[in-house]
């Protein structure tokens, strides 16, 4: 539930306004879950409040926006590293996850809940929840853990992957008409709900488990409902000759002849467009998930990020998942963004700190489809709102706090994390959720899991 109303006083405010004005020294009312009042803390208006914070020492910044992440992941963390893609798939992560429970999805949601709002995460998009997962008690865990998301309902018809054919592991595998049938169900039950922080979205699975009539048709249907849509897209190379070889076009192509270009589109990873098919991206403010831990530890390649910026691509940032990244820390995501790039382009200049930032915070409200309510701290907007601790260690000495959070930062440092003006974390500690409740919880299932799929994730060591 949301707060009274909250004071913080004395922070060093990163506003991500259109001047992204800094305010040092300076506090933020939030009254009924808005930001009321925005000023140097010696010029606020003299009044009381139900929580006051002290910020001194703390960088006060807009909550980050994860735009492509499993939740169900979050159980099998660490469960598939260093191999190839077709084996992480094949023979960890949809063995795992179609052995998932309701339980199961429970479970690993509230445990990657408590992951992101340590680490600073406020907003998140799941990008397909299979129903053996249970997307009813995911989202009674939003609901209650506090935070806003996006949740997807997996849509597919088909088993392939890409341009592989029938791959796809038994467990994971849903018909169209359950796809459709449950998303509308999910949607007229939670869309809007939990006081405006839950979404529900149509995660189209990827190219080869979707049909093409039902691209079309899932396309419609969102629009019909003014919802979003999300997909894998140009993660592998494999994308580019499947439609190459069927259809006789580009990845963009295919999303112009299918209806899936716009801003109700968030494409995850974006790896292997043409550099041409970038102005396609920006002039439709089609939305690209950029995924940099995912992208490196699966060698799927590095997205035109440099590129796209110029180009005017709408950017955002997400995790993945536990086997992809292995954490749901999007400051140590912000890093990566930064680093990565530089090399590439054979240019430290790209890809900057600041850049970064606005992905991870403008760049995921534009992909939510909420410019106008979250992603900057501004008066009226929804008071969704970090701190973060510059008496760190690893933060010291924060001369430029900017930097500082993107080049030195990991999201233990996050203090305090707030949900439409609902602390969800303070001093460290978890208000919504039961931290130690949620770590026994998921050794036990993640234990019973791995036995009733028979994947063995020992180290590769001798162990007595
Ligand atoms: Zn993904």
């Amino acid at each position: 539930m949301t707060e009274g109303s909250i004071l913080i006083n004395n922070g060093y405010i990163l506003t991500m306004d259109d001047r992204r004005e800094i305010i040092k020294h300076g506090s933020v009312y939030i009254e009924d879950g808005k930001i009321v009042e925005l000023n140097k803390t010696d010029n606020m208006v003299k009044r009381t409040a139900d929580v006051v914070i002290d910020a001194h020492h703390k960088l006060v910044m807009p909550g980050l926006i994860d735009t492509h992440m499993h939740l169900a992941q979050a159980l099998i963390r660490g469960c598939a590293d260093d191999v190839s893609l077709v084996d992480w798939l094949k023979k960890y992560v949809w063995v795992l996850q179609g052995n998932f429970t309701e339980e199961d999805g429970r479970v690993s949601t509230e445990l990657c809940m408590a992951e992101m709002i340590r680490t600073g995460t406020t907003s998140f998009l799941e990008c397909m929840i299979h129903s053996r997962y249970g997307f009813n008690g995911i989202a009674e865990a939003v609901e209650k853990a506090g935070m806003r998301a996006a949740l997807s309902k997996i849509i597919m018809d088909s088993t392939g992957y890409a341009d592989s054919e029938d791959i796809m592991y038994d467990g994971m595998i849903e018909s169209k008409d359950e796809c459709l049938r449950e998303t509308e169900d999910m949607y007229q039950k939670w869309h809007g709900n939990a006081e405006g922080r839950i979404q529900v979205w149509y995660g189209l699975r990827s190219l080869g488990a979707v049909s093409p009539d039902l691209f079309r048709e899932v396309s419609r249907l969102a629009r019909e409902k003014q919802t979003h849509m999300t997909m894998h897209l140009g993660e592998v190379v494999d994308d580019v000759r499947y439609v190459r070889e069927n259809f006789g076009t580009n990845l963009t192509g295919f999303a112009r002849d299918h209806n899936l270009l716009g801003p109700d589109m968030v494409f995850a990873h974006g790896i292997h467009f043409e550099d041409e098919e970038l102005e396609v991206l920006a002039k439709t403010r089609s939305n690209i998930a950029h995924c940099p831990a995912s992208n490196t530890k699966l060698a799927s390649g590095f997205a035109k990020v440099p590129k796209m910026l110029k180009a005017g691509v709408p950017v955002s940032l997400g995790c993945d998942g536990g086997p992809s990244n292995n954490t749901y820390d999007m400051v140590r995501e912000m890093r990566l963004a930064a680093l990565i790039h530089k090399p590439v382009a054979n240019d430290p200049l790209v890809v900057s700190a600041e850049q970064v930032i606005e992905m991870a915070t403008l760049g995921g409200a534009a992909a939510l489809g909420l410019s106008d309510k979250i992603g900057s701290i501004e008066l009226g907007k929804l008071a969704d709102i970090i701190l973060v601790d510059l008496d760190d260690i690893g933060l010291t000495p924060a001369s430029n706090p900017v930097s500082n959070i993107v080049y030195s930062g990991s999201g233990y440092a996050v203090d305090t994390t707030i949900v439409n003006g609902q602390v969800l974390m303070q001093g460290k500690k978890l208000l919504t959720l039961d931290e130690e409740e949620i770590k026994r919880k998921a050794r036990f299932h993640s234990e019973r899991l791995l036995e009733r799929s028979g994947v063995d994730i020992s180290p590769k060591w001798p162990i007595r």
